[in-house]
């Protein structure tokens, strides 16, 4: 904007290396694409097919996305000028920061300097003491002796800080003095483990606190911009689940004064780049600084949504050495946006992480709608990087909209086979006090206590959709057997007299028993539990059904696997499986004894599946593998939950009749 700006070289950089992985490397990449850039990804073993390293123009194989050698080789390698880092990994890393600008390259991002000066939290706190922001109370020390006063005149409840700590990780809450030195302690050798560094601090405990942090963008000219705030109190174990823009608690006088406290910490450092200033409010509505993040922040996106600008574009353009597109006085905020992160795992049982096979992965459509993703289904999702998958994002032109817009886009989100938190964020955007902006970080310890031995009910669309799902299969299957093969035994499912047939389907502790009569119109004649519901069924595609009764019509996303049929309904998923026939049940010949089952082949045949490995734990009832005797198939089945201890067989084996096909140890109480 200033006139004595010097000239710029015509395009500095031409490729960029995206140090980083899932939904963020993807993102990146297709910035880079609009731009007109290349975008160059990396990827691990664990990574080699991931969806990221899909959409970039090349990929590059690494040991991990933590080796700043090969990233920087790779870098070189590909032709790439520039590095973008993303988030987490080497991102805040001040020495990978200096090594990159020391090969030549340009690196996306704040000086090492700032980066290194906002890293250490303490250093960080002292800055912003003297550029004039409010601090969280607290103190810090070298010894042990001048901590422990400092706690006891700070009171308690406090927190013990890792000086190095990130992503929710080194803080202890003392809530009495007693327990101060054990903590400290505990606090020590935790960080020394994670960081490399023992150095602590000590902060005041704020009740309820809501996590409010203001995104700053800077360029290499001095202008530095606030684009308002983010609320992301909505935290399990201090890190984000769900973040909205604008925080419901703050106006505009409040605003411009985080925004100016932001903008001052960022000066206070010559800053560059995308950074984010984080506070919490105390319950009476006043800010404190908490740290400065000095990278692209996960929740990024619903800045984006409320004020139309590309974040990564801009960090592009900043990098190459261009002015900032405005001034603040342009900036406008529009309507409100909520992110929610996509984790795989299990929110019922304390939010443990959940690995697996993706069955299913269709995030939800719509207007206003936009979704992050680093995964497809077919992935399989591990336990060695962080388990979110997605991130989901709305924008509405004000809060209540928006909400709306939430819960139906959650409703309408289906992932199938690995566990996710889309049952909590459901439950989550239906709670009064959430729709009522009464988001504290302690809301989750605060509203959320599922027992996690009580399944769902199991909702009437979903057995019909669990029905439907395995007639259509039969049907497939019939249909792609050779003709002369085909007959009523061979199409599963056990026929009665008159032409119907019997299908069970078991939701946990419940079998649902299902009469089946085929009508001239290609449908089919349900008897549940004596009502009688006509249906016919479709597939709109792979995964999904499409149902008519006499009264509705219904989409439901449903797939069949060897564990069972998983279905996912208004964002719940359900897994049904499906004992076989009583004819099919009796031809395995099991011997159980004191929890444990061995299973002999009741006549010879030979088998052509086999549905389980050794050691794979197994419910009742599960298919384990199909023995094809007598030209009909037998499905042997698991007597009783446990663990397959024994599967000596492999597929397409010829076994003798009396042949150990498996062993079921039950898994002890
Ligand atoms: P990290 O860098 O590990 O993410 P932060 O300092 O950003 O750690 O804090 C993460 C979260 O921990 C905050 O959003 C807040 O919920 C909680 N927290 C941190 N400091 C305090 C405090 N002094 N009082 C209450 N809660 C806090």
């Amino acid at each position: 904007m200033s006139a004595a700006r010097p000239a710029l070289p015509a395009r500095p950089f031409h490729a960029v290396l995206i140090a980083n992985r899932g939904e963020i490397a993807a993102r990146i990449a297709t910035a880079c694409h609009e731009a007109g850039l290349r975008a160059i990804a990396l990827y691990t073993d664990a990574d080699r097919h991931a969806l990221h390293s899909t959409v970039a123009d090349a990929a590059y194989c690494v040991e991990s996305y933590l080796d700043a050698t090969a990233i920087i080789a790779a870098a070189q390698q590909a032709g790439a000028e520039a590095i973008h880092p993303g988030y987490g990994f080497l991102a805040e890393n001040a020495a990978f920061a200096q090594a990159v600008i020391d090969a030549g390259l340009v690196w996306i991002g704040p000086s090492p300097a700032a980066i290194a000066a906002m890293g250490d939290k303490v250093a960080a706190k002292r800055l912003m003491a003297a550029a004039g922001v409010p601090l969280v109370p607290g103190a810090e020390a070298a010894d042990d002796p001048t901590l422990k006063a400092a706690a006891d005149q700070i009171g308690y409840p406090l927190l013990i800080k890792a000086a190095a700590g990130g992503g929710g990780r080194g803080m202890r809450v003392v809530t009495q003095a007693a327990d101060f030195p054990a903590a400290l302690a505990a606090a020590r050798r935790e960080a020394a483990a994670a960081f490399s560094d023992d150095r602590v601090f000590l902060e005041k405990y704020l009740l309820a606190p809501r996590h409010i942090e203001v995104q700053l963008l800077a360029d290499t000219h001095g202008a530095v911009v606030h684009l308002g705030e983010r609320e992301c109190s909505i935290q399990r174990r201090h890190q984000k689940v769900v973040e909205e823009a604008p925080s419901p608690a703050v106006d505009p006088a409040l605003r411009a004064r985080l925004g100016a406290a932001a903008v001052s910490a960022a000066k206070a450092v010559d800053y560059v780049g995308a950074g984010t200033v984080e506070f919490l409010l105390d319950a009476t509505g006043e800010p404190y600084f908490l740290e400065m993040n000095t990278r692209l922040q996960v929740e990024h996106p619903i800045t984006e949504a409320i004020t139309g600008l590309d974040l990564v574009r801009l960090q592009l353009a900043i990098a190459a050495g261009e002015p900032l597109p405005c001034t603040q006085t342009e900036i406008v905020l529009r309507g409100h946006a909520f992110e929610c992160r996509i984790y795989a795992e299990d929110a019922a049982a304390g939010f443990l992480p959940a690995s697996g096979p993706l069955h299913l992965f269709v995030p939800p459509t719509g207007p206003g709608v936009r979704n992050d993703v680093g995964v497809s289904t077919g992935d399989q999702v591990g336990v060695a990087y962080d388990p979110q998958l997605a991130k989901l994002i709305v924008h509405a032109a004000d809060r209540p909209a928006a909400l709306d817009r939430l819960a139906h886009a959650l409703r309408h989100y289906a992932v199938l086979g690995v566990t996710t938190n889309l049952p909590f964020l459901n439950w989550l955007v239906a709670q009064p006090a959430f729709r009522a902006g009464e988001t504290t970080t302690d809301f989750i310890a605060r509203y959320w206590h599922p027992d996690p031995s009580t399944a769902p009910p199991l909702p009437q669309a979903v057995l019909l959709g669990a029905i439907a799902l395995d007639l259509l299969t039969q049907q497939d299957r019939a249909n792609t057997r050779p003709t002369a093969d085909r007959s009523p035994w061979q199409t599963v499912g056990t026929w009665r007299a008159g032409g119907g047939r019997s299908l069970r389907l078991t939701y946990h502790d419940t079998t649902y028993t299902v009469a089946v009569t085929p009508t001239p119109a290609g449908g089919w004649t349900l008897d549940l539990d004596g009502t009688t519901t006509t249906l016919t069924a479709t597939r709109r595609d792979p995964a999904t059904v499409v149902i008519t009764t006499a009264d509705a019509t219904f989409t439901i996303p449903g797939v069949v696997t060897p564990a069972g049929l998983l279905l996912s309904w208004q964002g719940q998923p359900y897994h049904l499986t499906k004992p076989a026939p009583p004819t099919v049940e009796t031809t395995a010949t099991s011997s159980a004894t004191a929890g444990a089952a061995t299973l002999t082949a009741p006549m010879p045949g030979k088998i052509i599946a086999l549905h389980v490995v050794a050691g794979a734990t197994v419910a009742a009832n599960q298919p384990l593998l199909v023995l094809e005797a007598m030209k009909m198939e037998h499905t042997i089945i698991a007597p009783h939950a446990g663990t397959v201890v024994h599967l000596p067989h492999p597929l397409g084996a010829t076994v003798t009749a009396g042949t150990v096909l498996a062993e079921i140890a039950a898994d002890p109480a």
